[in-house]
């Protein structure tokens, strides 16, 4: 098991302030967390990261943001609304609803009862009512994956930005699956949000994509904090593939409740962009895929060699941000003994994924001059460009250390007596790590932080 344990995380999310329970003065919607002052910033921090590996660093990905809301037709041709089901039991003592892959040994797993009945199939996706009136038939559902709109837009960007193959598309945002059982804390939930990426290649170089995907998604979690020795590959086996999955790997994490996935890359052939496609023998393609009778779109590219037009294949790297952020916490939290007895908690994220990246503290907060030279100091750093500075009067200085130790700030810049009465005005700057301080000239602060957090 992970040396954190999810309780350690859900009492210092919630008493810091990076998730709360959703509704929490109703009793809370399950399956369902708000990220407070300090989560939203981990969150962007964690989410500003993938885009920029994903979309700056690269020369052959473009952005979208697509609705939430999604015609029912394109989650009735990707196969969604047939088959994005999870079987699911009831045990008949208890009345609890269980997903049919959580029995162990044919007992219910909140009361021991053998007394289950058959799995039947539950669709996941949410649907809402679209228009003023109800009346069953116009309805759209909540994304259960952001994927789809990328392929309904694939046309479009192609169009607009003259792409070709090989190309992706990235996209981050919401999506909404009614899990049968939420659990684990952010892991599970009904409401999370998605980092996906459908990258699109020419059928037959799909497998060697697949396998570069594969390696870079690893590497890009490692820099994010994740250590190789807690990351698992698991090549899924052909029977357990979802409905448009040619290969899957799981990239898997060691979750403080055990070893499960963090990230799907999934090869997901011309499955989607074939499904969504008009007529495909008419129009001369050769996706493997049924005849949309419903479509407009043709959504293939010409081979400009072999002088014909072909449905590309696709290869997903599609990672959940809210087990992301649960990985990278996992991950950070640390609880140190020092040599006064004392416990220190201190959350070891690196820099670029702390909320708060500096915080300047004012020796005394009732010293007009002190506060003057805190926010002029503030200030100055913001200018950098480094992330968020934050002024920290809230308490006395051991206080706002442990705080800042506890959210992962990577350094506090302390303004005293010295600060306001020597020249040249010094601070004293302290690293969250080695809790280590010296005195740095205020006129060279700046550039030193940019150094520490923009190397
Ligand atoms: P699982 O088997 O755990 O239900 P999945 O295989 O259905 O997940 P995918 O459809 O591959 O998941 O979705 C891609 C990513 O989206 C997952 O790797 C995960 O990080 C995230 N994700 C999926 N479902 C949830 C959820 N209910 N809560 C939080 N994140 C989720």
């Amino acid at each position: 098991m992970a040396a954190t344990s999810m309780d350690q995380l859900v009492s210092l999310c919630k008493r810091r302030g990076f998730i709360f329970q959703n509704a929490d003065i109703y009793g809370g919607l399950q399956g369902v967390y708000d990220y407070g002052p300090l989560g939203i910033e981990l969150k962007n921090n964690l989410k500003a990261a993938w885009w920029r590996s994903m979309v700056y660093e690269r020369d052959d990905v473009e952005g979208l943001d697509a609705a939430i809301l999604t015609h029912r037709k394109v989650l009735q041709y990707s196969g969604h609304e047939a088959t994005f089901t999870d079987p699911l039991c009831d045990c008949k003592k208890c009345k609890a609803r269980m997903r049919a892959d959580h029995i162990k040994d044919g007992k219910c797993p909140n009361c021991g009862s053998t007394d289950l009945t058959e799995p039947r199939p539950f669709n996941l996706m949410f649907k809402t009512t679209v228009g003023p009136i109800e009346d069953g038939t116009n309805y759209a559902y909540l994304r259960p994956e952001t994927a789809q709109a990328i392929f309904t837009q694939f046309k479009n960007v192609v169009d607009s930005t003259s792409r070709k193959v090989p190309f992706g598309i990235a996209q981050i945002g919401k999506s909404f699956r009614n899990e049968i059982t939420p659990r684990n804390f952010v892991f599970r939930v009904r409401e999370f949000e998605q980092m996906e990426l459908e990258f699109f290649v020419k059928p037959g170089t799909d497998e060697e994509w697949h396998e570069k995907w594969k390696e870079a998604r690893v590497k890009w979690w490692e820099e994010q904090g994740l250590k190789p020795e807690n990351i698992h590959i698991h090549k899924i086996a052909k029977e357990d593939l979802a409905h448009y999955s040619k290969a899957t790997y799981d990239i898997e994490f060691q979750f403080p409740h055990g070893v499960e996935e963090l990230e799907g890359i999934a090869n997901r052939t011309d499955y989607d962009l074939g499904n969504h496609t008009r007529y495909q023998n008419e129009l001369g393609l050769t996706a493997h895929v049924h005849e949309n009778k419903d479509s407009e779109a043709k959504l293939a590219v010409f081979d400009d060699q072999e002088k014909k037009w072909f449905v590309p294949f696709v290869i997903e790297p599609s990672a959940g941000v809210d087990r992301g952020v649960l990985a990278v916490l996992t991950e950070a939290y640390t609880e140190e003994t020092l040599p006064n007895g004392e416990t220190r908690i201190v959350l070891k994220l690196k820099k670029h994924l702390a909320p708060v990246k500096v915080a300047v503290i004012p020796l005394k907060r009732n010293n007009p001059d002190i506060m003057q030279k805190a926010h002029e100091i503030k200030n100055m750093l913001l200018k950098t460009g480094i992330g968020r500075v934050m002024l920290e009067d809230s308490g006395n200085i051991g206080k706002a250390y442990r705080r800042h130790d506890e959210i992962g700030t990577p350094i506090c810049v302390t303004v005293d007596f010295e600060t306001i009465e020597k020249q040249p005005a010094t601070v004293t700057i302290r690293d969250r790590d080695t809790m280590a301080q010296e005195r740095i000239a205020v006129d060279e602060l700046a550039d030193y932080l940019k150094k520490q957090f923009m190397a």
